[in-house]
This record gives structure tokens, sequence and C-alpha cells, in this order.
């Protein structure tokens, strides 16, 4: 049983400097917490600031997108080497709104989780059918898309990827969150054909669309997710935190013992 993944994309939020106050703010709210693993993935712009306010404590980092080739003459793209440079572990990929706005298909997608992988990066791959449907209408859709976007990558490659289960329905402003069952009982499909696939060493599924305080203890218990992906609600870091605390007890009283030795004791 491994710890449950928690991360954020904050998308096309936060310049610079407010993503210096984030951190400052966020890091001391999660120092205590040892039984779960954290990213956030700021835009490009941040990510150095991640990199300085992140380096020495647990939480990893990393972007939201990359382009296939380590180099060239791709204006305005950055690279897998580029990322990995500033530290990145986690690089996200397929994305519903970057299929929607820049028409990224499974074979482009492929070749990102190519170059992520080529450079020691763990590639979050984002899945997820576009209409509300019933589990056995849906999950065939996104084994399917998984499928497409996985085809090119040798078996060992496919346990080194995380996936991102985001039904396009779910997410966003004016969305809720998906049931924990139903979310559960798609992530079960997909964590079935993926062992097969990944030859046994499974990735971990993540569930996102709307994950605030109240969803994020729900699906956590259930069987299936192993850990949660989440957008407009870590926007707010004092949020974030308590998203990424669900399911636990209250947070310590401040200056306790125990966050001060996990901050000062834990490399990345
Ligand atoms: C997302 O788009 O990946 C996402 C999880 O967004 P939100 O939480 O805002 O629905």
């Amino acid at each position: 049983m491994t710890n449950p993944l928690i991360g954020t994309s904050w998308k096309m939020n936060l310049t610079a400097s407010e993503a210096d106050g984030w951190f400052r703010a966020f890091v001391p709210l999660v120092a205590d917490l040892t039984d779960r693993e954290l990213f956030v993935l700021p835009p490009f712009t941040a990510i150095w600031v991640a990199r300085e306010r992140l380096r020495g404590s647990s939480i990893a980092w990393g972007a939201q997108d990359v382009h296939p080739d380590d180099s060239g003459a791709h204006t305005g793209d950055v690279s897998a080497p580029m990322l990995a440079d500033l530290g990145c572990r986690y690089v996200e990929v397929g994305h519903s709104e970057r299929r929607r706005d820049h028409g990224e298909t499974p074979t482009l997608i492929g070749a990102k989780l190519r170059a992520i992988l080529r450079w020691g990066m763990t590639p979050l791959l984002c899945v997820g059918e576009t209409a509300e449907a019933p589990v056995e209408v849906a999950a065939p859709l996104v084994l399917a898309d998984l499928e497409a976007c996985l085809a090119s990558l040798p078996a060992p490659d496919v346990g080194r990827i995380v996936v991102a289960y985001e039904p396009a329905w779910a997410i966003g402003v004016g969305a809720i969150a998906a049931p924990a069952a139903r979310v559960g009982a798609v992530q079960r499909l997909l964590a079935d054909s993926l062992l097969g696939r990944a030859e046994g060493r499974p990735p971990r599924i993540l569930y996102g669309g709307s994950v605030d305080e109240a969803a994020a203890g729900r699906l956590l218990a259930e069987p299936g997710v192993d850990g949660l992906f989440v957008g407009r609600y870590a926007l707010d870091p004092e949020r974030f935190a308590r998203i990424a605390r669900a399911g636990l007890g209250p947070p310590p009283e401040p200056g306790h013992a125990v966050g001060r030795d996990n901050v000062e004791g834990r490399a990345r």
C-alpha cells in the first residue's frame, strides 16, 4: 500500500511573484505530513520559484507540458532537458484543455511521454471521457484513449508513468467532482487493464476534476483511487493544504517538533 499521491496544476494562473507567496504559505502547512506524497505543477514561468521554495522539502515540482524534441527550431516550446535541469519530477501531458486548445493527439502525447521518460522524469498522463456517461460506456472510451497514448511505450516504461483519470465533464468552474463510487469503478477497470500492459508494475491512478476538501476525503477512501489531482481549489494554499490532509486528523499545533524535523530532515 503506497501513500496517496496528491498534486496540483495551477494551469495558467499565478505569476512568479504570486507563486513565491503561495509556496511560503503552503510549505509550513504540510511540513508534518509523512504519509502523503505531494507535488505542484506551476506554469513554466514559476518553476524556478518552485525549485527555490521546495528544495529541501518533500514536495516535488514539475511542469504542465513539454515538447517531444530535446532541442531545435520550436519557438515558444520547452523541452524535457530544460525541465529536468530545473529539478522537475513530474510532467503533465494529455490534459483535456491541451487536446481541446492545441489539437493534441494520442500520437503526439505518446512522443511527449517518451521524451519525459528519456530524461528520467515521471509523466502524469491525463485521460477521461468528454461527456457524462455510465461506467460501462465511459470506461471503454477511457481505456481506448489510454491504450492509444501508451501504444509506443515498452511495457517496463508503462510502470513508470502516473495516470490521472479526469472526466472532462467534472473539470472546471460550475462542475462538481464525479461520485467516488463511480470514480473507483472506472479506475479499478483501468488498473486491471494496465496491470497486464505494465508487466506487473501498474501505474498509480489519480482522480482529477473539481476536487475540494469534502470530495477529497470520499475519493481517497475509495479502492482504486491512488491519489488526487487538483485544479482551481488548490490556488488557495490553505485549501490545498486541507485537501492534502483529507482523511487525516487535525494538524499539529504550531511549533510541534515533528513538523520541524520533517522540513529540515528530508532531502528531495
Ligand atoms: C484539472 O483540470 O485537471 C482539474 C483537476 O481542474 P479542477 O480541479 O479545477 O476541476
